[in-house]
């Protein structure tokens, strides 16, 4: 837990948020500010600031984010139209909160190339 960290704070439910998903290492939550009819962020309850700072070690955690998202995606209906991960990292990206999270987005059509 780092306390300056929003994620981690929300990983503690000192922040409320509407969770879509739970286990023991990963949780789910709906974006505050969402850019599709369906936005969720996946985060490791442990603070990993990067997709920069994982190690080997962190594989497994990462695979079963992605089969998690995949199995979220599928209840909320959008996996045939189809949707999109995505993980920033640092500031050519846009990241902002430096806790570790991939977003799940879907429910219209998103361009390529992305901005
Ligand atoms: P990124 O630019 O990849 O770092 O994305 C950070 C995301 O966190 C943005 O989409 C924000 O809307 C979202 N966010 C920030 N604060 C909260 C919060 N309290 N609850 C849910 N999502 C949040
Ligand atoms: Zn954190």
């Amino acid at each position: 837990m780092n306390d300056d960290c929003l994620f981690c704070k929300i990983a503690d439910k000192k922040i409320q948020t509407e969770i879509v998903y739970e286990d023991e290492e990963v949780l789910g939550f709906k974006d505050v500010n969402p850019q599709a009819p369906v936005h969720f962020l996946f985060i490791p309850k442990r603070h990993i600031p990067t997709l920069n700072d994982i190690t080997e070690e962190d594989a497994a955690l990462l695979g079963r984010m992605l089969h998690i998202i995949k199995e979220v995606a599928a209840k909320e209906n959008i996996s045939e139209e189809g949707y999109r991960v995505v993980a920033n990292c640092n500031k050519n990206a846009g990241q902002e909160v430096f806790h570790l999270h991939v977003h799940l987005l879907g429910g219209r059509k998103f361009r390529w190339p992305p901005g």
